[in-house]
């Protein structure tokens, strides 16, 4: 049988009680005044939240992706925004610790590991962010520096980032590099109004001319894809988790709702149709939360990430999956109270619908997994 370290739960409950107490009584006025939050960020830092499967010679706790993922999960239950930027910081510290230089891992990493500094991932284009392999964002060498020219859409931090891991074009390949937002020609076009995760910066970001030293490329020149792939399969799973954090808390929300709405002189909880919605409800929380495991605790005993792509990707669309169908099940459950911002769902509900093209769509997810079932 599966279970938890003691760790693990120790963190999961630290978790949930820091989500409890300093996330919930503000997390819809944080949502309405839609900025982001620097200061709740440094508090993921100072409680060692951030990379947590990073090494600790870099500042991290050092706990591993599963450990990662459970905090991601208890905060996606009260204030997603929140699970969303913990989650998205983990793909270019996975990129820099994993294919960057010991330099490049001593610059960047214990200041985002911290909270002091911001990172984003820049890959996705106007053109179509399903097709990673062939950015128009091109990287030209000239002498120690590389030009950079061209456009990324819907980066996550893009806008307060101080520094993002880029995919551009080199030759007929691809690379990745650390580009600061104080580089000359970096440029924060935009930013882009989106459904839900309303604390959370995406912004469209722009390189005219910019200039990289040469020492900030990550990795070797031409494998920028195989680097950016990798990320994204390392970091799917957190996805899921998010979504499986937003139904919890819509289950909770509609549990709770369901025991004291008295109709008749008797709570609906009695009633049911609503019972047989609350198990369906439980039955898909609890499949997705084994589903996004997994893939966390194969690559904590050592699988690499190659090997657990099929299940990255399900990981993710079962978490998304979940996020959707238990909020608007516990939308009814709260009949017109359900669509009131005051009860919370409206705003899981718009956070969920992000998940699905977040680090790739559901289709792109099932072409993955398609691949590894008919190989
Ligand atoms: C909240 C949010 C945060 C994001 N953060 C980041 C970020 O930090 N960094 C970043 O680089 N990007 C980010 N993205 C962008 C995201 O990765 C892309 O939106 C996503 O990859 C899809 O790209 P697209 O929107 O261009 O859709 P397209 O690629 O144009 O896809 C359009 C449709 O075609 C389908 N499709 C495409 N290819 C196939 C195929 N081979 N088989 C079947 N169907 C296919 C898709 O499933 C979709 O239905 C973010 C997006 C969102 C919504």
């Amino acid at each position: 049988m599966f279970e938890l370290t003691k760790q693990q739960e120790m963190l999961r409950t630290m978790v949930r009680e820091f989500a409890d107490t300093e996330l919930a009584p503000k997390a819809l006025e944080l949502d309405r005044k839609g900025e982001f939050p620097r200061d709740l960020v440094k508090k993921l830092g100072d409680q060692g939240l951030i990379g947590m499967a990073a090494s600790k010679d870099l500042g991290a706790a050092g706990m591993g992706y599963l450990a990662g993922t459970l905090a991601i999960e208890e905060l996606g239950r009260v204030y997603p925004s929140l699970a969303f930027l913990l989650e998205v910081s983990q793909a270019p510290i996975y990129a820099i610790e994993h294919f960057g230089t010991e330099e490049q891992k001593k610059k960047y990493l214990p200041g985002v590991i911290k909270g002091d500094k911001i990172m984003s991932i820049a890959a996705t284009e106007a053109t179509g962010g399903s097709v990673l392999a062939k950015p128009a964002t091109e990287a030209v060498a000239d002498g120690d520096e590389y030009v950079i020219n061209g456009r990324k859409v819907y980066i996550t931090n893009g806008g307060v980032a101080d520094h993002c891991v880029l995919l551009a074009k080199t030759g007929e390949k691809t690379s990745t590099f650390v580009v600061g937002k104080d580089n000359p020609g970096f440029i924060v076009s935009r930013r882009q109004e989106m459904t839900g995760f309303k604390a959370v910066d995406i912004s469209e970001i722009s390189f005219n001319d910019c200039r990289v030293p040469k020492e900030d490329m990550i990795g070797k020149e031409g494998s920028g894809l195989g680097i950016a792939m990798t990320a994204f399969i390392v970091n799917r799973p957190a996805i899921g988790a998010i979504g499986l954090g937003i139904a919890r808390g819509a289950f909770e929300i509609a549990v709770k709702y369901a025991k004291e709405r008295i109709l008749n002189g008797r709570p609906i909880s009695t009633l049911q149709a609503i019972q047989f919605m609350l198990v369906d409800m439980e039955t898909q929380i609890e499949a997705a939360k084994w589903l996004i495991y997994y893939p966390c605790a194969a690559m904590d005993q050592g699988s690499d990430p190659s090997t657990v792509a099929k299940h990255s990707a399900r990981a993710k669309v079962v978490g998304a999956q979940a996020a959707l169908d238990v909020t608007q099940q516990a939308m009814q459950i709260l009949g017109g109270y359900g669509v009131s911002p005051e009860y919370h769902l409206p705003r899981l509900l718009n956070d969920a619908l992000e998940l699905f093209p977040a680090e790739g769509t559901s289709q792109v997810m099932k072409v993955i997994q398609a691949g590894e079932i008919v190989r």
